[in-house]
């Protein structure tokens, strides 16, 4: 069975590298910044299922996946949906799932009305095209609605109220094609200048409501959009309980640890699912896992070499400022067995970030 991802960046190719032992799969990643509507139209041809490493795919090849959405998985709704933050939205609150309250924003106009309506502060976004918190604007008086508007304006925004949130988590599941659901743990995620940074398995004095809270979105989100494949939801942590934030309909950076973290990890249950197989258990492996996410240089991930309880993944990329070059996973017996390891990769992280407030 020949499967074609679309997108050859890390998240591709961790997908290639899940299912070494099964043979009769042969997985190609296609490069879409070479694309080429012929090498596009040929590649989809060569393959029996399609997948996607990112969302983020033009609307000009949406178009040319149309005539083929009977092989591609997670489906063209999905795609759709979480391309545009309102879609995705809207989305969320059709599953029953919390949201911040939310309005259109097409105009200067509509920036104003989003201010009387919803209160201050408000969290201005594209809705599409914005990932790591670029194309996004905090609004927190009157007078910064034009500011905002000519910043990242002149196209459509969504305005969100702002979420008083006490920290940032996600859930991740894989469903396969016969609705059958997975649920990984939850983690807390942190980040730092909108690049995340970490994640911790188990997220730190999780309550069982909240664990079991977002497991019921996780499910309810996937059923409701006959969702194939592994499909990632970003959780507001409040007092009140969890608000959805950002769905990816695709493997997520903070489900890496899987891969050493659980049985079978999110991107073999990814490959898994679409290819029409059963998936794999998601139990993990440890009492206590982490992902140090390694940003702009690699140096400092080369510590963890030298260390058993950890495991440096690096995604042969150049360096640059800003930049996802790899990540370092840190398994424990316990929390304290896993942070004092942690402790030893301190140079991968910003000082101030750890450990972690709460
Ligand atoms: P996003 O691209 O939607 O994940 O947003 C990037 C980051 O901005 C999030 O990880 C949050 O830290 C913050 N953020 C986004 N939306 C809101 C909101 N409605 N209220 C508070 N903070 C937000």
């Amino acid at each position: 069975m020949k499967v074609g991802i679309l997108g050859n960046g890390q998240l591709g190719q961790m997908l290639e590298a899940s299912i070494p032992d099964l043979k009769d799969i042969d997985v190609s990643l296609y490069d879409l910044r070479a694309h080429s509507e012929e090498a596009l139209a040929e590649f989809i041809a060569s393959v029996d299922i399609l997948s996607y490493e990112t969302e983020n795919i033009p609307a000009h090849i949406v178009t040319l996946l149309e005539p083929h959405a009977d092989k591609l998985y997670p489906g063209l709704n999905a795609l759709k949906v979480f391309q545009n933050r309102l879609l995705e939205k809207n989305a969320l609150r059709n599953a029953g799932i919390a949201t911040a309250e939310f309005r259109a924003v097409n105009s200067l106009e509509d920036v104003h009305t989003a201010v009387r309506e919803l209160g201050l502060p408000i969290v201005m976004k594209t809705t599409t095209e914005g990932y790591d918190g670029k194309g996004q604007y905090v609004l927190r008086s009157p007078e910064d609605a034009e500011p905002a508007w000519n910043t990242i304006g002149n196209r459509e925004l969504i305005a969100e109220a702002f979420v008083p949130f006490e920290r940032e988590t996600s859930v991740i599941a894989s469903r396969d094609r016969a609705g059958n659901i997975v649920v990984f743990p939850m983690t807390e995620n942190v980040h730092h200048e909108g690049i995340l940074r970490y994640s911790l398995y188990p997220a730190p004095a999780l309550s069982e409501e909240k664990a079991e809270q977002a497991e019921r979105y996780i499910r309810q989100l996937a059923d409701s959009l006959d969702y194939v494949g592994t499909i990632t939801l970003e959780l507001f942590e409040t007092a009140d309980g969890l608000v959805g934030n950002e769905v990816a309909p695709r493997v997520h950076n903070s489900g890496h640890w899987s891969i050493e973290g659980t049985e079978a990890s999110q991107f073999r249950n990814h490959m898994l699912a679409i290819t029409g197989k059963n998936l794999g258990a998601t139990e993990p492996k440890f009492a206590s896992v982490a992902m140090l996410n390694v940003i702009g240089e690699e140096t400092p991930a080369e510590k963890a070499e030298d260390i058993d309880n950890a495991f440096r993944h690096s995604y042969g990329k150049e360096a640059r400022p800003a930049r996802k070059l790899g990540h370092v996973t840190v398994v424990g017996d316990d929390d304290a067995h896993r942070d004092a390891t942690i402790n030893e990769l301190t140079d991968l992280m910003p000082a101030g970030i750890w450990p972690p407030k709460h």
